[in-house]
């Protein structure tokens, strides 16, 4: 008899293992038919793998009770972030600020003035909640939040260019990320494309050339995760709003990252901040909630009044409209900027983008002695900003680096609870202190100590 018919004849029965005492404890914490399918999870395991199954009553109760904890795991889930890619997008991008996730609370536990105005007892606009802090903290005279970054660009352009012309640099017609490219987003707006310059290099005079009557927008466009060098020429703000004022053709600069302090002090140089966007003479300025700033994933629109009126006003805004939640995490995350120096202390982003290297390299040598292992070696790193802001810095960082197979090491890591993601690099897991919160570096000794091979 082969050793498969063996296994199979001893599998137990749905039934039986019902009756065990082990499992009718489960039943105490799980409806019946969770723990049913969790069974038959099990046995149909045992029988696809007849050496791994479990023997003993003992062993075939722990199977049970780790099917159950499965199916009770939500999908969605808290992370340690341990790449040293601080606006990770696969990882959720920023993590809110306490002052943020006090004011969810406040708001989803019961009613809210979303759209209700509480001077006049009547209807009011759920558009106004962030906006007075928006233009207090960047000069604006009009702000309009939406769902996120890329909503924004399509209804700006959908509102003045719809089936008129948007002028933009070949050097800026890139992807983002997954889904998002700039010449497709702009094509779906309902405004022609109109490119101009060459991918390197793009002249006030290309832009001047391709504008004419049928011009709805002058386009420019952060290229985010990737940079331009070498033999290359750009239009500044300032060139094209002087080409586009006295035609009355508006410019949109999708700034993308939405900085609103400069972080200059720490190393991190050379992109606008909203405020800057603005003085320089972009009309409308379009930015994300959760990269640079800081707060909930959302679509902030700076600009004239008259033009965001138009946006307002656009039946398409409803479709991106921004929820309840969001507002209240994004208004008090802005509130945090009031004053700056707060704003880089409380704000989570900005903390870990600034920590100190010492600072992060005496966590590492704690998280080190704590673990234990001479397989463990604190190593010099670079973390990134990421979500395409200051592609190209290099932040100092610390990290721990793990012996032992890459590959094992990292998908132990991935299986603890909470998962933990890494990089490989020359064969090791490393683990960056940057993105890893200080509370969190109890919860990682534990789980390399558990997962070294
Ligand atoms: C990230 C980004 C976007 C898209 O913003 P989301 O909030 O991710 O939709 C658009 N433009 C630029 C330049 C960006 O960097």
């Amino acid at each position: 008899m082969s050793p498969t018919n063996d296994a199979r004849r001893k599998l137990p029965s749905v039934g039986s293992l019902l009756e065990t005492g082990g499992v009718q404890a489960l039943l105490e914490q799980s409806p019946r038919s969770v723990v049913v399918d969790a069974i038959r999870r099990t046995i149909d395991a045992a029988r696809l793998e007849p050496s791994g199954a479990p023997s003993t009553d003992e062993q075939w109760v722990r199977a049970v009770s780790d099917a159950v904890a499965q199916t009770n795991t939500p999908s969605l889930r808290r992370v340690i972030n341990a790449t040293g890619v601080v606006l990770h997008t696969n990882l959720g991008r920023a993590p809110l600020a306490q002052a943020a996730l006090d004011a969810i609370v406040r708001v989803a536990q019961g009613f809210s003035n979303l759209e209700y105005d509480l001077e006049s007892g009547a209807r009011g606009s759920r558009y106004v909640h962030c906006s007075q802090l928006l233009r207090e903290l960047t000069g604006a005279e009009d702000a309009l939040v939406v769902n996120n970054g890329a909503a924004a660009l399509v209804l700006v352009l959908n509102t003045i260019a719809d089936g008129r012309d948007a002028v933009v640099s070949r050097g800026e017609l890139v992807e983002i990320g997954g889904s998002f490219r700039v010449p497709d987003i702009m094509r779906k707006s309902g405004a022609r494309l109109v490119e101009v310059g060459t991918t390197n290099r793009t002249h006030v005079e290309d832009y001047e050339r391709a504008v004419s009557a049928e011009t709805g927008a002058i386009l420019k466009v952060h290229r985010s995760n990737f940079a331009l060098s070498g033999f290359v020429a750009e239009a500044s703000i300032a060139a094209l709003a002087a080409l586009g004022a006295p035609r009355g053709i508006p410019v949109i600069h999708d700034l993308g990252s939405g900085l609103l302090v400069s972080l200059a002090d720490y190393g991190l140089d050379g992109e606008p901040t909203a405020r800057e966007a603005l003085r320089a003479g972009a009309t409308i300025v379009t930015m994300s909630g959760d990269k640079l700033l800081g707060g909930p994933q959302a679509g902030i629109i700076l600009g004239s009044r008259s033009l965001l009126d138009g946006v307002r006003k656009n039946p398409l805004t409803r479709s991106y409209r921004v929820d309840k939640l969001t507002l209240a995490a994004l208004e008090a995350t802005l509130a945090l900027y009031r004053d700056p120096a707060r704003a880089v202390r409380e704000i989570p982003v900005l903390a870990q983008l600034t920590e100190p290297v010492a600072a992060l390299r005496d966590r590492a040598e704690r998280l080190r002695a704590v673990i234990g292992d001479p397989r463990v070696d604190v190593i010099e790193t670079s973390a990134s900003v990421g979500g395409g802001a200051f592609p190209t810095a290099e932040i100092p960082s610390v990290g721990i680096a793990i012996g032992g197979r890459a590959d094992t090491v990292g998908q132990r890591l991935r299986r603890n609870d909470p998962p933990i993601i890494g990089r490989i690099a020359d064969g090791r897991v490393i683990l960056d202190l940057r993105t890893i919160a200080a509370r969190e570096d109890f919860e990682v000794a534990a789980a390399v100590r558990t997962s070294i091979e």
